[in-house]
């Protein structure tokens, strides 16, 4: 029998164990070996963190920020250091390949040196004598506590979208990561710790939904940052703002991709299978639904179709895997029962990925890659966030009808097009309802430098994660406005 994991909270610089009545189970995608037990902590150790964070930051905040981005070039340096391990433990309770989860905490760290960059970043700005003798000035101030609630699907790098951007402007932060991915935080959490942090600025507390809106609910709680499903999103969002909280959540998606005929078919291909298939499906950028437009149609459907019979699936900490399982043996009947429901109405099975068995990995949530060809506009698969490896093909004749498809989606996380035509990309870009926009980009996954800019159904709020953005909702800006007469002046 393997030893399971402690999943502890972190809480005022301690690591303690909760009390919760209730768990979650966290297994291993590919094996289904359970890793550990996910307290779901209770309203009262939210608010044993909440209070450490408050409690913590009245003195970082004077904390100069010089010294408090000193903390995290630390952490950069141990997230270096410990890189391989951290996405060793990513594949093995998320399921992603060992090259997708090193490459998802190479974006954790990109946050982190991008919020190195504070003390120039949160300056203000003012003007002299905007009357005689008064000057105004704007000042950028830290709000408080700050929660962060993050989805299973980037364990690793999803908090890091807040979190760097919070503490380095001068709040506290409380962290609640997924239920179903908790090792990973508990890790990263584990080396902030190692870099001196102050007790109280940085706290973890894991948990479920209870553990949520206990946050939501804390009178000390002044922002949430939240990544999940999008029905998660809507009602996290209406509550934490009902309270009067700044809140920003970022939702799910479908997303389409507009082939044109012009496009390179062998760099589209590869560059979409990624998209769809990378990370079993499970990416809030994943291609969705693919629009072929014009003769477009039959070569990309038979390279995508061979690619996807070809993409080598298994253990993602096997060398070799290109696609992983996904989250879990529930998440796989949901996949399957979606394809169909494609069928049902009216779609056709090109690739059929259900009652994948990997040699050695039989108890694993397999799915392999599936490809769906005319997929109803408007059905329930075209609205539906399948989160899994399945593309669903569609078809137009021009490339106005593929940009009012992409625009009658619900969804606005991501839109692309392939093309080598510099006008019909002008065009996309400009006309596209979608807040990330890729041209001959599969994952247009912003930089750290860069919001991260979901729209519609897949965005809740107005300052997104990442960058600039980050910094402005993590700070609320105070204006000065001063009067030194020119009579006083004589005095001195
Ligand atoms: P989820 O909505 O189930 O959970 C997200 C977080 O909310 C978790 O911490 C969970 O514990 C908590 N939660 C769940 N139900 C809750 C409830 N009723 N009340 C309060 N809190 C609750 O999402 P998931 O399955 O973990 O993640 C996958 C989803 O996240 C997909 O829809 C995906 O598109 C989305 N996602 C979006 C982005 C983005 O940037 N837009 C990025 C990654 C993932």
């Amino acid at each position: 029998m393997t030893t399971l994991t402690p999943v502890l909270n972190y809480i005022s610089g301690e690591w303690r164990g909760s009390a919760a009545a209730l768990h979650a189970e966290v297994t291993n995608p590919a094996t289904a070996e359970l890793l550990a037990q996910t307290p779901i902590s209770p309203a009262a150790e939210v608010d044993e963190a909440v209070i450490a964070a408050a409690g913590a930051f009245p003195a970082w905040r004077r904390t100069p920020p010089t010294e408090r981005v000193g903390y995290l070039f630390r952490l950069r340096g141990l997230l270096e250091e410990h890189h391989e391990e951290l996405a060793r433990t990513i594949t093995t309770e998320c399921g992603k390949t060992l090259e997708e989860a090193r490459a998802e905490m190479r974006r954790a760290i990109e946050n982190v040196e991008v919020a190195c960059g504070i003390p120039i970043l949160m300056q203000g700005y003012n003007s002299e004598d905007i009357a005689a003798g008064i000057d105004e000035t704007m000042i950028r101030q830290p709000l408080g506590v700050c929660a962060v609630i993050a989805p299973f699907n980037f364990p690793g790098m999803i908090p890091f979208w807040f979190l760097p951007y919070a503490i380095a402007c001068g709040n506290t932060c409380v962290v609640k990561p997924s239920e179903r991915t908790p090792l990973t935080m508990q890790k990263i959490i584990g080396l902030a710790a190692r870099t001196g942090l102050p007790a109280g600025v940085l706290n973890l507390v894991n948990g479920a939904r209870e553990t949520v809106e206990a946050i939501l609910d804390h009178p000390a709680v002044q922002a949430v940052s939240m990544v999940g499903s999008t029905p998660v999103a809507r009602a996290i969002y209406g509550r934490a703002a009902a309270a009067g909280k700044r809140v920003q959540c970022q939702g799910g998606a479908k997303n389409l991709v507009v082939v044109m005929p012009d496009a390179d078919m062998e760099t589209t291909t590869r560059v979409l299978a990624d998209s769809a298939f990378g990370s079993a499906g499970q990416r809030c950028l994943a291609a969705s639904l693919v629009v072929t437009v014009g003769e477009a149609r039959q070569p990309l459907t038979e390279a995508i179709c061979q690619a996807a019979v070809r993409r080598v699936v298994g253990c993602g900490l096997e060398q070799g895997v290109e696609m992983g399982p996904v989250i879990s043996p529930q998440s796989k009947a949901r996949i399957a029962r979606l394809i169909g429901v494609a069928l049902d109405e009216g779609a056709r099975l090109l690739v059929d990925g259900r009652g994948a068995v990997i040699p050695g990995y039989e108890r694993g949530a397999f799915i392999r890659p599936t490809v769906l060809e005319n997929v109803p506009a408007g059905g329930a698969i075209f609205k539906t966030e399948i989160f899994g490896p399945v593309l669903g093909m569609m078809h137009v004749n021009t490339l106005d009808q593929a940009i009012g498809l992409v625009n009658s989606s619900e969804y606005g996380n991501m839109a692309c097009l392939f093309t080598a035509s510099g006008i019909a990309a002008r065009k996309f870009r400009h006309a596209a309802v979608a807040g990330n926009i890729g041209i001959n980009i599969g994952v247009a996954a912003p930089m750290a430098f860069f919001p991260f800019s979901g729209w519609k159904a897949s965005f809740f709020g107005d300052l997104h994660g990442q960058g600039m953005d980050a910094v402005e909702f993590f700070t609320q800006k105070k204006v000065v406005v001063e009067r030194w007469p020119k009579e006083w002046t004589r005095k001195f």
